[in-house]
């Protein structure tokens, strides 16, 4: 499948379980996935490398402006987000603007609606450059993935472009301190004859060790909700993501399940 795509800069607001109603900024190309992971069950599909041609990625001013428009517009229609989120067709730490347009959009947030939060939702890949590091720290939720307690599943799972280690991308998380909300997808089944499971008892206990060294201000657990690129893939029932997330509450740790 070629999964899901935003084609737009500017989306929504859709209304989000985790985040209500939540506007969202696209910062990669609206006709490719671009990401420097390729989760198995990403629901942007899997990246195609093998595409020379794609559109570019937008331009900063072009971003602040569609944003502007947007929030004028919502002003008018009396629809006020709870979140202004960086999402869309893959990792928006990727664009080389970044820093600058999170200073953009913070700014257009506290003019038109200063109750709302800003939101980025990451694979932490590029936590460890400082301009990207920096600006996490200014948006009010933070939220980074971890999916694996094993190097295997997350080589597995998360197929970073990078030879990032899943010890790096823990060390990564914790520089920020705690300032940190972690997102798990936990899921099942096989890859190319390979065994995905972050799910047993082995996987979620590591997972558990990883979650009490980086002390986040919060845990997002999730099942896969939509297609995926794999196709023999199992969406965790709701039970045994309730028990992995009574065993993070127990290190003290708040815990959602979506
Ligand atoms: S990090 Fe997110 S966008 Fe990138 S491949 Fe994984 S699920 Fe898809």
């Amino acid at each position: 499948m070629s999964g899901f795509l935003f084609n737009e800069i500017i989306f929504g607001p859709v209304k989000s379980r985790r985040l209500g109603v939540s506007l969202g900024i696209n910062l990669l190309p609206i006709d490719y996935k671009y990401c420097t992971f390729n989760c198995v069950y990403c629901e942007c599909g899997w990246n195609e490398e093998h595409k020379t041609k794609h559109s570019p990625l937008p331009k900063r001013e072009e971003i602040a402006l569609l944003l502007r428009q947007k929030l004028e517009q919502l002003l008018k229609d009396g629809v006020v987000p709870n979140n202004i989120t960086f999402a869309g067709n893959g990792e928006p730490t990727i664009h080389p603007d970044f820093a600058k347009i999170v200073d953009d959009t913070i700014l257009l947030r506290d003019e038109f609606f200063p109750k709302a939060s800003t939101t980025v939702l990451s694979n932490a890949s590029l936590v460890h450059k400082p301009g990207i590091f920096n600006a996490l720290l200014k948006v009010d939720n933070n939220i980074l993935k971890l999916d694996c307690g094993s190097e295997t599943q997350y080589q597995r799972i998360n197929l970073a472009k990078s030879n990032i280690s899943l010890a790096q991308h823990v060390e990564n998380l914790c520089l920020f301190k705690g300032d940190l909300i972690v997102q798990t997808l936990f899921l099942s089944g096989n890859v190319d004859g390979k065994i995905i499971d972050n799910t047993t008892e082995e996987e979620v206990s590591l997972w558990l060790d990883h979650i009490k060294k980086i002390n986040p201000k919060k845990v997002m657990i999730y099942p896969i909700d939509r297609e995926t690129p794999a196709q023999d893939l199992n969406k965790i029932p709701k039970e045994k993501l309730m028990e992995i997330a009574s065993r993070v509450n127990t290190l003290g740790i708040k815990t959602e399940v979506y």
